[in-house]
């Protein structure tokens, strides 16, 4: 079994007349949260650890800001994606633990539900989900949410008949059974046909 560890970062400005949304759970307050999308800054850190733990980009790589077709997007369509891009890597999540950092709303009375939602989001048990809330004590930003994010994942382990009928086939080594296994979801896994970009950075680049 191997595992990975991702940190997912992100922040936005409150603005009046938009609604607020955390952890996929719409609350009742005067302000929302600026972004291109519905501003949902917890998921949109959770998104970002969680690509950053397969290694598949962040965020903007596959949703562009530039691009007018995720306005006022909702984010459940972002992490929907990056749990996606852990699967076929190969993983699963263990577990989330998530830091909100903002003056108002309280987050300690909003995090039981939020917790929850999360949970049914990224199909865990809620114990698996942590949420806490901080003030930003001695940090200028009034008007501004920051959300810090660290997700870890374990590689998922083949179920039992496989590895019978690997056995059977002659497959020496497990490694060679899931090295086999990843190649064949890397081939099915055609990105382009969902519209996607690849990552922008070369990985040839990565030393
Ligand atoms: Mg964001």
């Amino acid at each position: 079994m191997s595992m990975r560890i991702g940190l997912g970062f992100d922040s936005h400005a409150f603005k009046t007349g938009v609604p607020l949304v955390i952890g996929g759970v719409k609350i009742e307050h005067p302000e929302g949260l600026a972004g291109h999308s519905d501003g949902d800054l917890l998921l949109h850190a959770i998104t970002d650890a969680l690509l950053g733990a397969v290694s598949a980009g962040d965020i903007g790589t596959f949703f562009p800001p530039t691009d007018p077709k995720w306005k006022d997007a909702d984010s459940t369509l972002f992490l929907d994606t990056a749990l996606e891009e852990v699967a076929l890597a190969g993983y699963k999540i263990v577990n989330v633990d998530c830091v909100l950092i903002m003056h108002r709303p309280k987050i300690v009375p909003l995090a039981g539900d939020i917790r929850e939602r999360l949970a049914d989001l990224l199909h865990l048990d809620i114990k698996c989900v942590s949420v806490k809330g901080k003030t930003p004590e001695g940090l200028p930003q009034d008007g501004t949410a920051v959300c810090h994010v660290v997700a870890l994942l374990e590689s998922i382990e083949l179920p039992n008949e496989h590895k019978q009928l690997a056995i059977a086939a002659d497959i020496p080594d497990e490694s060679e059974i899931d090295g086999v296994v990843s190649s064949l979801v890397s081939d099915a896994h055609d990105t382009s046909a969902l519209g996607r970009k690849l990552p922008t950075f070369d990985t040839d680049d990565l030393t």
